[in-house]
């Protein structure tokens, strides 16, 4: 009902020869990935680099950001139309390094949801709680606060078209990850906050991906958790041969 998908997000790494490595290297390994969809997310300077080498095959590409206008004065800025232009079909929204470094809260980032799903971008929205908002038992609290404000006032079929990303925060870039059982344990609550503001049917149809140091020696055990349907890859989507090994995951028997 759910097909995984498996998403690398490159965060500012790889010059464009560098990219262009990498997707060669990963074109090389990929064989039969019919079951599943697999997604890199290039900085914005390597996105027509990897567009170029990607079409007409099984990865898709997607952008680490978006702004909310479609073009005007804001510099700096990148718009959901010219994601488009460039071939995107996906945008990471919300990711914890955007709200703790970037100083994004959760009001941006429900705009920028909108934004991504008003073009035609698949928003992979992230979600997650620090390490002293777990060891104080609020993580649920968090991430419900944040699934809530971030999709709030959005009608069932927008909320149907978008992925959300748990990515405990304390987990991200540290090689210390959830366990497959308090991932799924988020997961579960994510589905079923989802399914109050849309209906569980519609619930049931949304991708929820796992991040949060995901590893070629990790992702068999979380993606056989029921609720996890694929994973956000950092560190390890950075070299080819980690980054499909994940994407080659062995299927739970279910
Ligand atoms: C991420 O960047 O979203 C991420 C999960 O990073 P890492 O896999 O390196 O922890």
């Amino acid at each position: 009902m759910r097909t995984p998908l498996l998403a690398g997000n490159w965060k500012m790494y790889k010059t464009t020869g560098e990219a262009r490595e990498l997707v060669e290297g990963l074109l090389r390994g990929l064989g039969d990935v019919s079951d599943r969809r697999v997604l890199v997310c290039p900085p914005f300077t390597a996105l027509q680099t990897v567009r170029d080498l990607v079409q007409g095959t099984p990865i898709a590409l997607g952008a680490q950001d978006v702004y909310i206008e479609p073009q005007g004065a804001f510099t700096g800025a990148i718009s959901p139309v010219m994601l488009r232009d460039l071939g995107c079909s996906y945008v990471i929204v919300g990711h914890s390094e955007r709200r703790a470094i970037f100083g994004e809260g959760d009001e941006l980032i429900g705009k920028k949801v909108r934004a991504a799903l008003a073009h035609d971008l698949t928003p992979i929205l992230c979600v997650g709680e620090t390490k002293p908002q777990r060891d104080a038992g609020q993580a649920e609290t968090v991430v419900v606060a944040q699934v809530r404000a971030a999709l709030a006032g959005m009608t069932p079929e927008q909320i149907s078209r978008i992925v959300i990303a748990y990515e405990p925060v304390w987990a991200i870039g540290t090689g210390d990850t959830a366990t497959p059982e308090d991932a799924q344990a988020m997961h579960e609550t994510i589905r079923r906050i989802l399914g109050e503001m849309t209906s569980p049917n519609v619930a049931a149809t949304i991708n929820i991906l796992y991040g949060g140091s995901v590893r070629p020696d990790n992702i068999d055990d979380l993606i056989a958790q029921p609720d996890i349907d694929g994973a956000l890859v950092g560190g390890a989507s950075l070299k080819a041969d980690s980054f499909l090994r994940i994407v080659h995951f062995l299927p739970p028997q279910r």
